[in-house]
């Protein structure tokens, strides 16, 4: 074939080498989550790549509901993931429930039986862990192996009228006992369990397993490339054997890629759910969650963390990826898409006693973004400015203001600090400045040079707000190896009291800017309160 697409990667160069051979002649993939919890950021790996691979080649992809485990899956699950793979911008193709699927596959497993190929068991679930060997040595058959393809017929359909209870008979698959790989020692292929289904409520009360169900539906839906995570690499003889002992038409490929893991965070739907349970995080969408909904509740654009996806490519073996590595891909989109806004936390109070009135000064809505325009911002006698800018007992080389020294409001004028008015606590409560008439930013002729530039609010227009920031739901690396409850970081909220200018209390909610010398932070309003939550800081922690 000459249109072979330049592969980025293992999974795109053994789909080149079989549309080269003819082993296949289009792509199509299908994204598969359980519906037991909400999609986080290895999902989006695993999205990105089914998408696409399959936009890559001219392909679609499906999304796929397995929902074969009915006691933890919910609708509420399945809207919410629908939601995020749109936040993110896939399109699939068609959508598809292993459920819809229950009735051709339970045929499926009666061709089985009547072919010899599989049969039911007695065994209990301990029973069968117990007789499955170990990796040197061989599992036990199972007394009731050989029954009589009749008897297996009878006692299937049984099961599935509801005659046994839970875990009283499973069907499992005839293969090898002493295979070396043990997920083929007659692993369970069906199972009893009384549950009501969200789908389909209670037509069924025996659930095909994840194992034998998966590469069926990939049949069934045309899949080309099933890609999935490693630890199905041992699985994939069976995912094999299903697909050619069922005689299904269409045969699918399985191909294994690594997780993607992340540092201080937890990547598991199970995990993550025990932190909503146990009231550690407000929700799902906590802001501090590495799900795709608290990631879009924190302000994180959608771009940025495809780009942090593909940016990262595929890999065989599992690794770790800094959490700085994906705050480079926020604060890299939002440079170029956030505002500018002046906010203050902790804010001092500014007196410029030689001046009178008020005037505006001018600002670039966004520097690099040059359709964005410019407004104007009210400079007055009284400002904020904030609590950090200040110090009585400056450090070295400290460029903010000091009892005596020079800074520049942004934007506006440089002004020198003649005095400080300490409160009854002997924390500084407000400074007297002068201002430089001559120092207008844009027409500076004052000739003062002044290393510092600092945001300020006016006060007569400043609006009160909540400044939210966040650490890691995680403690660091040297804690990495402990259980997830140890390693939490429970006072990883921290909010402060400050002033925003009257732009930013206008702005829509869910708009992000950047806050000078501060972060990138998104606004909200909560109970009439205007809240500025940070999405990241501006120092780029991410060591190439
Ligand atoms: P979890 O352990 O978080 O529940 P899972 O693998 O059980 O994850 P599924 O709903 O089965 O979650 O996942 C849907 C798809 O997303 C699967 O193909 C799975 O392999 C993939 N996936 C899940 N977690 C990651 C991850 N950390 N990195 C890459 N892909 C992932
Ligand atoms: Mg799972």
């Amino acid at each position: 074939m000459e249109n072979v697409i330049e592969s980025k990667n293992f999974i795109e160069e053994i789909i080149n080498d079989e549309l080269e051979r003819g082993v296949v002649n289009g792509v199509h993939t299908r994204f598969p989550p359980e519906p037991n919890g909400y999609l986080h950021i290895g999902h989006a790996k695993s999205l990105c790549l089914n998408f696409g691979t399959a936009k890559k080649y001219g392909g679609v992809c499906n999304l796929f509901f397995d929902d074969t485990n009915p006691s933890k899956e919910k609708t509420e699950y399945v809207n919410a993931i629908k939601e995020d793979i749109k936040w993110l911008g896939f399109e699939w193709f068609e959508i598809h429930y292993a459920s819809d699927f229950f009735e051709d596959i339970y045929n499926l497993a009666v061709k089985l039986i009547k072919d010899g190929k599989a049969y039911v068991c007695d065994l209990s679930a301990e029973e069968i862990k117990n007789t499955r060997g170990t990796l040197t040595e061989p599992g036990v058959e199972s007394p009731y192996r050989n029954r009589s393809i009749e008897e297996n017929l009878k006692l299937f359909e049984e099961m599935k009228n509801g005659v046994y209870k839970d875990g009283e008979k499973v069907l499992r698959a005839k293969i090898d006992m002493a295979s070396p790989n043990i997920n083929m020692r007659d692993p369970v292929i069906y199972r009893v369990l009384h549950a009501t289904h969200h789908r389909t409520g209670d037509k069924w009360c025996i659930y095909p397993m994840y194992d034998f169900a998966h590469p069926l539906c990939d049949s069934m839906q045309g899949i080309t490339h099933s890609l999935c995570t490693l630890e199905f690499e041992d699985h994939r003889p069976l995912y094999n054997w299903s697909v050619e002992n069922t005689g299904v038409k269409h045969k699918p490929r399985q191909i294994e890629f690594a997780r993607l893991n992340v540092t201080n965070t937890v990547m598991s739907k199970r995990y993550l759910k025990k932190l909503v349970d146990d009231g550690a995080v407000e929700g799902w969408d906590d802001p501090r969650m590495p799900t795709l909904t608290g990631l879009r509740n924190r302000g994180v654009p959608a771009e940025a963390l495809k780009n942090f996806c593909e940016e990262i490519g595929v890999a065989k073996a599992n690794s770790e990826i800094e959490v700085s590595y994906l705050e480079h891909f926020i604060r890299d989109y939002l440079n170029f898409n956030a505002e500018r806004a002046m906010a203050v936390t902790e804010p001092i109070k500014v007196t410029i006693s030689n001046y009178e009135g008020e005037e505006d000064v001018e600002f670039d809505i966004n520097p690099n973004d040059e359709n964005a325009g410019k407004r104007k911002v009210k400079f007055t006698k009284n400002l904020y400015i904030d609590g950090e800018d200040f110090s009585l007992n400056p450090p070295p080389k400290y460029f903010r203001l000091k009892l005596g020294g020079y800074v520049r409001l942004k934007n506006a004028y440089i002004i020198k600090c003649d005095d400080v008015v300490l409160g009854d606590d002997g924390l500084v409560k407000e400074v007297i400045c002068s201002y430089i008439p001559e120092s207008r930013s844009g027409s500076d002729t004052s000739g003062i040079k002044c290393k510092g530039t600092i945001q300020w609010v006016s006060e007569p227009y400043a609006k009160e707000v909540e400044v939210r920031k966040y650490d890691y739901l995680l403690k660091d690396a040297e804690y990495s190896g402990q259980d997830f409850s140890e390693r939490m970081n429970y006072d990883s909220v921290h909010t402060f009291k400050g002033y925003i200018e009257p732009y930013l209390a206008t702005a829509n909610d869910g708009a992000s800017f950047q806050l000078l010398r501060k972060g990138y932070y998104k606004k909200s309003t909560k109970n009439g309160k205007i809240v500025l939550g940070e999405i990241t800081s501006l120092k780029d922690g991410f060591k190439k």
